[in-house]
């Protein structure tokens, strides 16, 4: 063993310094010691390293750090550690992409009527499955069926966790050890690993693959269509478009080929928009009523997307099809918690109240606002941002005001992009990526889109008085990074956890720029 790694200190020394006895009033001790062996281990394969480059090299001088330095150095390191794991996981952050329905932060903003339901609901007992008249057990299906009813035009309605799971239960409770019929089209990806056939796998059902990528005709159905059938599947393609010399059936047809052979329409519609977002030239995104309208037996939805609520799964249709997948074991297995239900029913409930009043309904509804606001309304926004950043950065940075593009995310509206104004910000010396980093490692991380070497903040998705911390957060990031001793760029350990910048992106990030 080489005489470099005989100073590296022990867990014991590390954990009797003064800023070791002062964090342990504050971290679990289980944390503190665990961060300073992993600190030790750190200093440890650093000193191997550089034992074996010296060994080729025996004129090489050694190490000059004293072991008081590299003591500090550790002791350090193990109190970042700690203090990271002691910190929560799950943490609030400022989206200044633009990007609405992000899928990595969170997807929908709540209204603040579902957030005061889901605290009533947490804080205190609740009706969850209790009938009150009756005074006996009631079911917890029954919140939401009248409310999807209403908002879906459908005879029937329930929620489960998530659309990936409303879809696994409709397609397990109607077409078990049968076939169901989708257009190869529509043999859909939506990330985070939901993939029609291998949820098709999974219900036990077995895909019967019509048409081609680009073209699906009614014959094509009609053929496939026999004794083994239990569903024809509609996917709506809510995360890419086939243009070009492309067909599909609409669904109103799909539904009136499958009435004629007896086989009931699943209709897969993924945003559940229940807002028309087509009145602000905003099309392509059906609305619940509508897919209910086509005559689909069953419909299912996100309830974090364009909905605008909590994560579920909405599902509306034919009563006698609902019945039979409330039955079924699956739908036990996939119920909402009460939270949700609190924080789902509040919702809809915003629909039914603002129905004849969008304004008032974008005011409450943060998705709705978040995606109809339009490049006018957005520049005074921009302005403002621009200008608090100028104030608090710009000695640093050039800050200037673009013309650009935001992006509905959580696969709504693909092949659109929503017009906005952007502030565009490069500092003078350092990069757009490191800079982004030091972002993200602010009091409330701030997320920004970084594009050709310059950092992007969309007011699109800002909430009240985030502009003000994007302001902060980029004067804390400059004033850190120009300190004295602020490492050299490549000088640094890569952070420990990323968040992909993109929807739906689960590719890990390969070299990812770190803050000091
Ligand atoms: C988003 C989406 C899903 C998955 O919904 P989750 O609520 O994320 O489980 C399924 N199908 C389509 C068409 C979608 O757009």
């Amino acid at each position: 063993m080489g005489s470099s790694l005989r100073r590296l200190p022990a867990v014991g020394a590390v954990l009797s310094r003064p800023e070791l006895i002062l964090l342990l009033e504050q971290v679990p001790r289980e944390l503190v010691v665990r961060a300073v062996q992993q600190a030790v281990a750190e200093a440890r394969a650093r000193l191997a390293a550089a034992r074996d480059e010296r060994a080729g090299d025996p004129a090489a001088s050694r190490d000059g750090d004293a072991d008081s330095d590299l003591l500090a150095g550790v002791a350090a390191r193990a109190v970042a550690l700690a203090l990271r794991d002691a910190s929560d996981s799950l943490r609030r952050v400022i989206n200044a992409t633009g990007i609405v329905l992000h899928t990595n932060l969170g997807r929908a903003v709540l209204p603040e009527e579902a957030v005061s339901a889901v605290t009533r609901a947490a804080r205190g007992y609740s009706t969850l499955e209790y009938n009150l008249a009756a005074g006996r057990r009631g079911s917890r299906h029954d919140h939401l069926r009248e409310l999807v009813k209403l908002v879906s035009g459908a005879e029937d309605g329930f929620a489960v966790n998530n659309n990936a799971g409303a879809v696994l239960l409709m397609l397990n409770t109607l077409a078990e050890g049968r076939e169901v019929i989708v257009s190869r089209g529509e043999l859909v990806e939506i990330g985070g690993s939901f993939r029609i056939p291998d949820i098709m796998r999974k219900s036990g059902a077995t895909l019967v693959e019509v048409g081609t990528t680009n073209r699906t005709h009614p014959d094509d159905y009609r053929r496939a269509v026999s004794g083994r059938t239990a569903l024809i599947l509609k996917v709506h393609t809510s995360n890419y478009k086939i243009v070009g010399f492309a067909a599909e059936v609409p669904p109103a047809q799909l539904a009136a080929i499958g009435r004629d052979a007896g086989v009931p329409l699943l209709y897969d519609l993924g945003s559940g928009a229940i807002y028309d977002y087509g009145l602000d030239g905003l099309g392509g995104e059906p609305t619940l009523k509508e897919a209910v309208g086509t005559g689909a037996a069953v419909v299912t939805a996100s309830g974090d997307k364009l909905l605008g609520g909590p994560q579920a799964g909405v599902v509306a249709g034919r009563a006698d099809l609902l019945a039979e997948a409330r039955r079924n074991p699956l739908a036990r297995a996939l119920r909402l918690d009460k939270l949700t239900i609190a924080a789902l029913e509040a919702t809809l409930r915003l629909y039914l109240r603002h129905a004849g009043d969008r304004r008032a309904l974008a005011a409450r509804l943060p998705v709705v606002g978040m995606i109809t606001r339009t490049a006018a309304e957005l520049r005074p926004a921009a302005e403002k941002l621009a200008a608090g950043v100028e104030a608090a950065a710009g000695r640093w940075c050039e800050v200037r005001l673009i013309e650009g593009a935001s992006g509905a995310g959580g696969g709504a509206f693909p092949a659109r992009d929503l017009p906005t104004w952007l502030v565009g910000v490069r500092h003078r010396a350092l990069g757009a990526g490191r800079l982004a980093a030091c972002l993200r490692t602010a009091a409330t991380p701030v997320i920004a889109r970084v594009e050709q070497d310059e950092l992007l903040f969309d007011p699109r998705t800002l909430l009240p008085g985030e502009a003000e911390l994007v302001a902060e957060a980029l004067a804390a990031a400059c004033l850190t990074e120009q300190g004295p001793g602020a490492p050299e760029e490549g000088d640094i350990t890569p952070p420990e956890k990323d968040i992909a910048p993109l929807e739906e992106d689960t590719t890990p990030p390969e070299e990812v720029d770190s803050c000091a």
